[in-house]
């Protein structure tokens, strides 16, 4: 079974329409994938139609923008009641401040001399949950950087960049209760990927799980070796489940869909009850699942 349980469509900044997405996660032999899109379920029932065409089974999901201490983390929620009113409140909110924030990240770039305009992001994000790769696809477009890649330096919109604006987002014991009340499970995003900007403490690990975090993100893209042994070994001691996944953004990120997979146990242990004893661990052994 090869699984695969942070995906981005088109309805966020991907570039796979969630069709599309389902048949790629079909060619690339996967059973199951997760729609993970920043801050909205707006693929869900496209998804699920894909799911019986393509015989992929799909989780919905969601990547919920939050911020602990001042850095920046993602939680991703799985399986929630999309119409528990206060959480699809607060999805509104973060959706709505990434608009406004979009329009300022765009008039900085412009004032940084990118001949960018607002009204070409706004047509290359389309209905999307607007975000920063939608701005780096169009300085890209016009000539300024090589790669979307290239737009998240100091120069541009990294964390703290030149062009970088704050948005809205949830305190993450407040994701975390939301996702509960819904339903569903949450699972901490890339919680070492150095390379995007400040990262957590295991002690804010350990807070984050007392307070009913499910799983972590062992194995990701933005994770070297270091980081994926540390996560497992704070997954390991804190009882969370460790999950494997590519982050997969269609042509806007150079990682293939499947390249990391969580193990058919992890899964189990994430959507069924966690066994006793915990024998799931994955490490070492790598993030290929079984
Ligand atoms: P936003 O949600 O608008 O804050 O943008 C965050 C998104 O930008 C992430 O989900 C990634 O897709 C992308 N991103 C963030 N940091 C980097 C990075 N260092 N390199 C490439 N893409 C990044
Ligand atoms: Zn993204
Ligand atoms: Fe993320
Ligand atoms: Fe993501």
């Amino acid at each position: 079974m090869r699984i695969d349980l942070h995906t981005h469509s088109s309805c966020s900044d991907g570039t796979d329409t969630p069709t599309e997405l389902v048949e790629v996660a079909k060619a690339a032999g996967l059973d199951v994938i997760a729609l993970t899109d920043h801050d909205t379920t707006a693929g869900w029932d496209e998804a699920a139609a894909a799911s019986e065409r393509y015989g992929v089974t799909v989780v919905p999901g969601a990547e919920l923008s939050c911020r602990l201490g001042g850095i920046q983390i993602h939680m991703l929620a799985y399986g929630f009641d999309r119409t528990e009113p206060e959480f699809a409140r607060e999805r509104n909110l973060l959706r709505d401040d990434r608009e406004r924030r979009a329009e300022l990240i765009v008039r900085r770039c412009q004032e940084l001399g990118a001949p960018i305009t607002w009204e070409r992001v706004r047509e290359i994000a389309g209905s999307a949950s607007i975000g920063r790769p939608h701005v780096a696809s169009a300085l890209v477009e016009a000539g300024v950087i090589a790669t979307v890649d290239d737009a998240f330096t100091s120069d541009w919109l990294a964390d703290g960049g030149r062009a970088y604006v704050d948005k809205y987002a949830l305190d993450p014991y407040r994701a975390l209760e939301l996702v509960r009340r819904s339903g569903g499970v949450t699972v901490f995003a890339h919680p070492a990927a150095g390379r995007r900007g400040r990262i957590v403490t295991d002690d804010q690990i350990a807070d984050l799980a007392r307070a009913g975090l499910r799983g972590i993100e062992v194995d990701h893209p933005d994770h070297d070796a270091a980081a994926r042994l540390r996560i497992w070994g704070v997954a390991a001691e804190l009882g969370l489940v460790p999950t494997g996944s590519s982050d997969y953004h269609g042509s806007r990120k150079t990682v293939r869909i499947g390249q990391e997979t969580t193990t058919p146990a992890a899964y189990e242990a994430l959507f069924v009850e966690m066994p006793p004893g915990a024998s799931w661990l994955p490490y070492p052994g790598a993030s290929d699942g079984v």
